[in-house]
C-alpha cells in the first residue's frame, strides 16, 4: 500500500530571471520551490540587460526556443498578469556593405532551407522607408515584424512576485556555498543553514560554472561584463529595435524619446566590485550608434551601466541535466541573449525535471558537448561576488 504522494522539493540557486521562471513553472505544478539568491531578484544580468526581444539572427539551435518564447511575450499579461512592458516594434539589422548584404542573403536562404520564415531581406530603398534616419551608406537589412523589447527589471520583478504568489519561498542574501547529495537528496549549505530538496537546479548565471564546479561538474564559462548607455530624449526618429551586421550595435528608442544603446560591448569584470564601464570602449560602441543615425551626433548621454553574463565557447547556454550528478539541472551561460528566451525555457525545464523526460529542444545545449575534465586533484571552484 502506498501513502499519499508527497510533492516533490527543489531548490533554485540563483533568482534571476531563469531561475524566477523555472521556480513559478514548477510551483505551478505542484512543486515545493525554494530559490536562494546571494543578492535579490534582478540585481545583475536579469535587471540589468536591453530587453530585446529576438528570434533575428538567433543561432540555429535557439531559433525554435525563440519562436515559442516570443509566442508567451505577446500573451505576457495572461501569463503573469502585467505585460512586463513588451512592445512589438519588429527588429532590424542593417548591412554597411554589399559583404555584408550578402552574408544577411545568405544567412535568410539558410533559415529558409531549416523550415523557418521569419527574417527577411529587404534592400535599400524599403531600408530607407522604413528608418529615414539611417545613414546613407546602409545598403540592406534583414528584419523581423513580430517582435521587439521588454522591460527587464520589470519583467524580473513581475516574474519573482507570480512565482511566490505560486508559493515559492526565496530566501535572500544568502550564498550557496556548498551542496552534496546524500542518498536521494541534496544538502544544500549557505553558512550556517542547511537545506534539502529532491532536486537542485543551477540557474546562478554567471556563476553557473562555479556552482556546477561544487559538485565537480565541468563547464567552460567566461564572466563578461556587458555595457549599456540611455541617451537624453530626442524626437522620434526610429521604431525597430536596430542592430548592425558587421559591428556590435543594439538600438532601441523608447517611448519617452530615450534611447537606449548596447549590443554586446565589453566592459570590465572585477571579483570584488562587479560589472564596470569601459568608457574608452563606451564611446566606441555611442560612436558606432551615431554613424548609423548621425541625429545622435550630439546628444547627450544621461546613464550607464555594465551587468555580468556567462559566456560559452560556442556563444549558446547550458541547459539539461547534469552528466554525473543525479537529480541536478543546469540552466545557465546565456551569453547576452537569454532574457528573451526565460519564459519559455522555465516552463519546458519545469516539464522535464517534474517529468523526469528529456526535452528534445534542450538537447543542443547539453553540457555533453564539452570535454569533461577531472575535478578529483584540485579545487578549482570559487564563488566570488559581483
Ligand atoms: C548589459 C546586458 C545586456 C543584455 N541584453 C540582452 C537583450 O537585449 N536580450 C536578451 O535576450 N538578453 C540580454 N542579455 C542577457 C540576459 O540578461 C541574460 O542572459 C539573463 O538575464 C540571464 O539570466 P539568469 O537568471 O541566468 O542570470 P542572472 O540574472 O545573472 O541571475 C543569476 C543569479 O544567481 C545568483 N547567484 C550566483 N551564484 C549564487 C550562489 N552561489 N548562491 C546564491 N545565488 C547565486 C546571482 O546573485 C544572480 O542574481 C543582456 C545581458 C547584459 C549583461
Amino acid at each position: 500500500l502506498s501513502g499519499p504522494r508527497t510533492a516533490p522539493t527543489v531548490i533554485i540557486i540563483g533568482g534571476g530571471l531563469h531561475g524566477c521562471c523555472t521556480a513559478l513553472h514548477l510551483a505551478r505544478a505542484g512543486a515545493e520551490v525554494t530559490v536562494i539568491e546571494r543578492d535579490f531578484p534582478g540585481r545583475h544580468a536579469s535587471g540589468a540587460n536591453a530587453g530585446g526581444v529576438r528570434t533575428l539572427n538567433r543561432h540555429l539551435a535557439e531559433v525554435p526556443l525563440a519562436l515559442a518564447a516570443i509566442e508567451i511575450w505577446r500573451r505576457m499579461e495572461a501569463e503573469v498578469g502585467d505585460s512586463c512592458g513588451y512592445v512589438e516594434c519588429g527588429q532590424i539589422r542593417v548591412a554597411e556593405s554589399a559583404a555584408e548584404l550578402e552574408a544577411l542573403v545568405q544567412r535568410a536562404a539558410l533559415l529558409r532551407d531549416a523550415g523557418y520564415k521569419h527574417e527577411t531581406v529587404i534592400d535599400r530603398d524599403e531600408l530607407r522607408q522604413r528608418m529615414p534616419a539611417l545613414g546613407p551608406h546602409c545598403v540592406g537589412a534583414i528584419y523581423c515584424a513580430g517582435e521587439g523589447y521588454a522591460e527587464p527589471y520589470r519583467t524580473a520583478l513581475t516574474f519573482a512576485r507570480a512565482a511566490e504568489h505560486a508559493g515559492v519561498k526565496f530566501r535572500l542574501g544568502l550564498t550557496v556555498e556548498a551542496f552534496e547529495r546524500t542518498g536521494h537528496l541534496w544538502r544544500v549549505a549557505t553558512g550556517n543553514e542547511e537545506l534539502r530538496a529532491d532536486t537542485v537546479v543551477n540557474c546562478a548565471g554567471a556563476w553557473g560554472a562555479a556552482v556546477a564546479a561544487l559538485v565537480s561538474d565541468y563547464a567552460p564559462l567566461d564572466l563578461q561584463a556587458l555595457m549599456m548607455s540611455v541617451t537624453a530624449r530626442v524626437e522620434k526618429f526610429v521604431t525597430p529595435v536596430v542592430g548592425a551586421a558587421g559591428r556590435p550595435l543594439s538600438l532601441k528608442q523608447m517611448s519617452n524619446g530615450t534611447v537606449v544603446i548596447g549590443g554586446g560591448f565589453q566592459g570590465i569584470y572585477d571579483a570584488e566590485r562587479g560589472a564596470l564601464v569601459d568608457f574608452a570602449r563606451l564611446a566606441e560602441n555611442l560612436r558606432t550608434a551615431a554613424e548609423l543615425f548621425p541625429i545622435l551626433d550630439d546628444v547627450p548621454i544621461v546613464r550607464c551601466w555594465a551587468g555580468v553574463e556567462g559566456k560559452t565557447p560556442d556563444q549558446i547556454p547550458i541547459i539539461g541535466r547534469s552528466l554525473r550528478n543525479e537529480g541536478l539541472f543546469h540552466i545557465f551561460g546565456f551569453c547576452g541573449h537569454g532574457f528573451a528566451l526565460a519564459p519559455v525555457i522555465g516552463k519546458l525545464a519545469a516539464k522535464s525535471i517534474l517529468s523526469e523526460t528529456e526535452e528534445p529542444l534542450f538537447q543542443p545545449f547539453s553540457l555533453s558537448r564539452f570535454p569533461a575534465r577531472d575535478f578529483s586533484l584540485s579545487s578549482t571552484s570559487t564563488i566570488d561576488r559581483g
